[in-house]
């Protein structure tokens, strides 16, 4: 009889707990947390699995998990689990160390990692952005005439565009690592089943844009109230960033736009929704721990950056509009600052949650693994009441 090599990293526990899942080790096995979870199928349960995975230290089935990002770290489990080992919280923390593992080049996921980096990380586009605008002398005279930003595209849009490249190239080779080791190490009996790869997209795509499956967590209904505002209001800031950047460079847009043209609500709209989107996320967190379960420094780092995102932004145009030229231009500028940090954070940060969890879904859909049946989901949830 053939044996089976398992290979075993040791230094995953403790690795996972630095990143939010220091409760792993309380785990006995009982599988509440897999009867509770409504997202949970029964041919592939979590959140049970990846828990004995990640105490027996099998890196490799966790890298190669869909099921780890198919959680949307309602907290359902947590709040059942009867050893306080916090499978949400674990869940979470998985994720980070995939995304962390996945990134490259490596010292990019560390400086991610931790609190203590957080200087350099902003310090780099501070420093940046200011050597380039004052060495090409785009800050002289700033402060006379009419308030322009559009003074600095040319300069600002050779560092985004530079930027967003070596992102892209990242996020590439981490995400197709990402498939490989999914189709590598997925020994499901329906692999490759019935859909083609444009279904699995187009599913995996109405899945996230409806946040259906996100919805069937009942534990923490506000969680994916304030997932949704924050969601879209990104988006619909993404669309607007686009419409501008091709209608400036391209077809010699009139800028400022006047506060009536729907490009401009549309924005103010999209702004106002990232705000309230982060606001209850944070109220989430801090005010209703017991259902919401611990954040993580990755959670609140992206948070951070989206929320003040959304207030810099809104500052700066309120400053313009009252003329008032110095809070204006440094508003933007942190404003910049901050936009720069999501975009070349990307492949590293909670940000990449939304590719890899993306991906994940079309892999599920692609190789046939089910969805959690309505049914099963609604028979949990009377389990849920009746305990
Ligand atoms: S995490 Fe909690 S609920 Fe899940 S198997 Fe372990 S002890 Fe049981
Ligand atoms: S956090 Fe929610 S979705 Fe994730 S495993 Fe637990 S119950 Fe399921």
């Amino acid at each position: 009889m053939a044996n089976t090599v398992i290979e075993s990293d040791l230094s995953l526990v403790k690795d996972i707990a630095k990143l939010g899942g220091g409760s792993l080790k309380k785990c006995f096995q009982c599988a509440t947390c897999s009867v509770v979870c409504n997202l949970s199928s029964d041919d592939r349960p979590f959140p049970r699995k990846e828990m004995i995975w990640a105490q027996w230290g099998l890196k490799d089935k966790l890298l190669s998990d869909p099921d780890v990002w198919r959680c949307y770290q309602c907290g359902d489990c947590s709040v059942y689990c009867p050893r306080g080992a916090k499978p949400a919280e674990v869940m979470g923390a998985i994720r980070n160390y995939s995304f962390k593992n996945y990134a490259a080049p490596k010292f990019m996921g560390t400086l991610l990692s931790s609190p203590k980096y957080l200087p350099v990380l902003f310090g780099i586009p501070i420093v940046l952005f200011l050597l380039v605008l004052s060495a090409l002398g785009a800050l002289s005279g700033v402060l006379s005439g009419p308030i322009a930003f559009t003074r600095f595209d040319n300069y600002v849009d050779v560092i985004f565009i530079t930027v967003s490249v070596l992102v892209l190239l990242a996020l590439g080779s981490g995400i197709l690592k990402f498939w490989q080791n999914m189709d590598n190490n997925n020994a499901h009996g329906d692999r490759y089943g019935k859909k083609g790869i444009f279904q699995s997209i187009l599913l995996a795509a109405e899945e996230v844009l409806t946040h259906r499956n996100f919805k069937k967590c009942d534990a923490n209904n506000l969680r994916y109230t304030g997932h949704l505002a924050l969601f879209y209001g990104f988006i619909a800031l993404f669309i607007v960033t686009s419409i501008v950047f091709i209608g400036d460079r391209v077809f010699h847009m009139v800028l400022p736009m006047s506060q009536t043209n729907p490009v401009k609500i549309f924005a103010n709209l999209g702004a106002i929704a990232l705000i309230i989107g982060c606001s209850v996320a944070v109220y989430n967190r801090v005010g209703r721990r017991t259902q919401a379960g611990e954040s993580s420094y990755y959670d609140w780092l992206f948070l951070g950056i989206l929320f003040f995102i959304g207030v810099s932004g809104l500052l700066t145009e309120i400053a313009r509009l009252a003329g008032l030229a110095p809070v204006a231009y440094w508003s933007y500028f942190v404003h910049l600052v901050l936009v720069f940090c999501l975009i070349a954070y990307f492949p590293y940060s909670k940000f990449a949650h939304l590719l890899y969890r993306f991906v994940a879904i079309v892999y599920a859909r692609y190789a046939g693994m089910s969805e959690p049946a309505q049914a099963a989901a609604s028979e949990t949830t009377e389990a849920k009441s009746v305990a």
